[in-house]
């Protein structure tokens, strides 16, 4: 798609037309490793109680949802509050479809000082920035991924931005920085620090929530789509100080989250205890996976998520990852020359994996 040329009658953005969509490819495979997904279905009482509320509000689709989504915002505001020991209200929680979403509105009020993320890292903050025509600054990591502190706030003060993204655990590298080091990069932001915190339930960090009552300028973005097994509904949410809230009401579009999204979404969250409870299972099979692939000579870097990156193989990323295909794995080429990245699945689904693996290298190094 990169090299299509548009045609002369589709007035396509000067800014996209060298884009490509993003891909993660959907083809079949015996375990889908690539997506960091949780693995767990939801179970049969769950979904009853899903498919019963939705029958419930189904005779009132004639009408739009509720605009602000309050309910699901002040359910979603409990589950923080239980989590992080904080006391937040509806007011200070943005949901939108997906996390992704959110992003998109974080640009759209508040792009105009530009951005600046430290690569590698989320594909889609880059991404978005350029769909809503905001400045974007690559910052960098240290040749081993990790995030050098000193290094961030030189970086900021050379490209000043009016919101700079902390990704922590970072994916697709998995590492966490600490709450001390987010405080840190918080006092020397110009605009605002977007932590986004996708696998937080998966880490033993501290969530950057805690900080928000003190430092305004920090927001933090949450997900139902990892830890909850919730990616298809799309949710996704925001916490931050209630005038950045009411910056993101400028920009949503009205009525954006539906009925059913935020009926499925309140059923999520009465279920959460049963939803989370595939987490700690996911955080044991992280450790068991990663002393696997040691002990086949391969660096992992050490992650506080639900995936690995990992590298010591000699084939190209590309090769292994079609040979991992070829045997019905499915993994992630995130664009870092000798590096791959698994989700942690089922015990099944990682056994799998590892056979696989097992295979492959044992074939390159033979
Ligand atoms: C998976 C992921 C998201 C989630 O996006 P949704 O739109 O909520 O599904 C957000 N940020 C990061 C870093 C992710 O890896």
């Amino acid at each position: 798609m990169t090299d299509q040329t548009w045609p002369s009658w589709l007035p396509i953005r000067s800014s996209l037309s060298h884009l490509s969509p993003y891909g993660a490819p959907q083809v079949e495979s015996d375990a889908a490793l690539n997506t960091n997904e949780n693995p767990f279905p939801l179970s049969a009482a769950i979904a009853e109680a899903i498919s019963h509320r939705i029958s419930e509000v189904a005779t009132t689709l004639n009408r739009y949802p509720d605009r602000d989504a309050l309910s699901l915002r002040t359910g979603l505001a409990e589950y923080i509050n239980e989590m992080s020991s904080t006391d937040f209200t509806a007011g200070q929680i943005w949901v939108a479809n997906g996390s992704n979403e959110i992003i998109q509105s974080l640009f759209l009020a508040c792009g105009d000082q530009g951005a600046i993320g430290f690569l590698p890292s989320y594909s889609m903050h880059p991404l978005i920035a350029k769909v809503t025509s905001t400045k974007w600054c690559d910052g960098t990591r240290e040749s081993d991924f990790s995030l050098n502190i000193e290094s961030v706030l030189t970086q900021i003060k050379a490209n000043p931005s009016g919101l700079t993204f902390i990704t922590t655990p970072n994916n697709p590298t998995g590492e966490a920085i600490t709450l001390a080091d987010i405080e840190r990069i918080a006092q020397h932001v110009c605009g605002l620090l977007v932590v986004d915190e996708a696998y937080a339930e998966f880490s033993d960090e501290k969530s950057a929530v805690t900080l928000i009552a003190q430092y305004p300028q920090i927001v933090v973005i949450r997900t139902m789509s990892k830890a909850f097994s919730f990616a298809g509904a799309r949710v996704g949410y925001l916490v931050a100080h209630p005038r950045v809230i009411d910056a993101m009401m400028l920009v949503r579009l009205p009525y954006h989250l539906s009925t059913l999204t935020q009926s499925a979404a309140l059923v999520a969250l009465d279920f959460k205890r049963e939803l989370l409870s595939g987490v700690a299972q996911l955080i044991a099979e992280r450790k068991r996976v990663t002393e696997a692939l040691v002990a086949m000579d391969l660096k992992v870097l050490p992650s506080q998520a639900n995936f690995l990156l990992f590298t010591g193989f000699t084939h190209s990323s590309a090769e292994l990852w079609q040979s991992m295909l070829d045997r019905g794995i499915l993994i992630r080429d995130v664009g870092l020359s000798g590096y791959l990245r698994t989700t942690i699945g089922t015990f099944a689904e990682n056994q799998k994996f590892l056979h696989a693996l097992e295979e492959c290298l044992v074939k390159e190094r033979s």
